[in-house]
């Protein structure tokens, strides 16, 4: 077996579904998981490989899966700016706006302008590539996350490394991963806005520094956040929106697609989307 069907696979992609002979590109993608009830043609070789566009420098492209061949491509209509409110200019949020790399490593370490730092054990920064032309935005940091200080580790962190090297994307190789909260809320639960809105200028100098290309937002919390939008992350998916003037995708955070197996084909799409527009940005240096 392949070692891009054994990243398929483990993103829950394979064994790979093709188009039954006269099936019509809607009802697949209307219904392109293994869970079909009416399925087509099984099958348990390695699909054929395909014309795939120039992946990022240094990177192998990635081949999507058969059925997503016969698919219509993901939309690519115009960002869509999104109803973003102008951070208040507080002086708080002005310096924050003028440190560097490590200034602003360290005012995380040592923030205290919410309540969340009270009950974290480590403040979770993010990890990667400081120049990476894609960012991708998860909630807020775990129990494990927590505990070491790093974000996206245990089952759903490998999930994520391995839908990232499903579209050519390494951990720390031109990818940085961070969160919207840099310290964990106790038990898990939701974010609160004031915590929102406090952690928030540390996200947007992060971006202000790396200058990525491409944001990916992970999980219905920051699709929400990110677009200041109450709508259910069905509706969020499948468009490319602006964050700070950086094109932004939205879809399903790992540990729900680790619930929920059907999505993992509707986060392939979105990953394509992603890897489209950021293809679409123009030559990559
Ligand atoms: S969550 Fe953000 S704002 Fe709150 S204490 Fe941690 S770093 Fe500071």
């Amino acid at each position: 077996m392949s070692r891009r069907d054994l990243l398929l696979r483990e993103i829950g992609l394979s064994p790979v579904w093709r188009l039954r002979t006269g099936m019509t590109e809607t009802a697949a993608d209307a219904s392109p998981v293994a869970e079909s009830a009416s399925p087509a043609v099984i099958e348990t070789t390695a699909p054929p490989s395909v014309s795939s566009p120039t992946a990022p420098p240094g990177r192998a492209p990635a081949a999507p899966p058969a059925w997503l061949d016969d698919a219509p491509p993901p939309s690519a209509p115009p960002p869509q700016q999104a109803d973003e409110p102008a951070p208040p200019a507080d002086g708080r949020t002005q310096r924050i706006h003028t440190l560097d790399w490590d200034q602003l490593q360290g005012e995380v370490a040592g923030c205290q302008a919410c309540p969340l730092c009270k009950t974290r054990r480590n403040t979770v920064f993010g990890v990667g590539d400081a120049r990476a032309d894609w960012l991708i935005v998860g909630e807020a940091p775990g129990g494990e996350e927590d505990r070491q200080g790093e974000p996206f580790v245990g089952p759903a962190g490998k999930l994520l490394d391995n839908m990232l090297n499903a579209v050519g994307l390494k951990r720390g190789d031109n990818v940085f991963i961070a969160n919207v909260l840099k310290c964990r809320p106790p038990q898990n639960r939701d974010p609160a806005p004031h915590e929102v809105q406090q952690c928030e200028p540390f996200l947007l100098r992060q971006i202000e520094l790396i200058q990525p290309k491409i944001i990916v937002a992970l999980g219905r919390f920051a699709a929400q956040s990110l677009l200041k939008s109450d709508a259910r992350i069905g509706s969020l998916r499948g468009k490319v929106h602006t964050y700070h003037g950086v094109p932004l995708v939205i879809t399903y955070h790992p540990a729900y697609l680790l619930r929920n197996q059907p999505d993992k084909a509707r986060a392939w799409e979105d990953l394509c989307l992603a890897r489209k527009t950021y293809r679409e940005a123009g030559p990559q240096q």
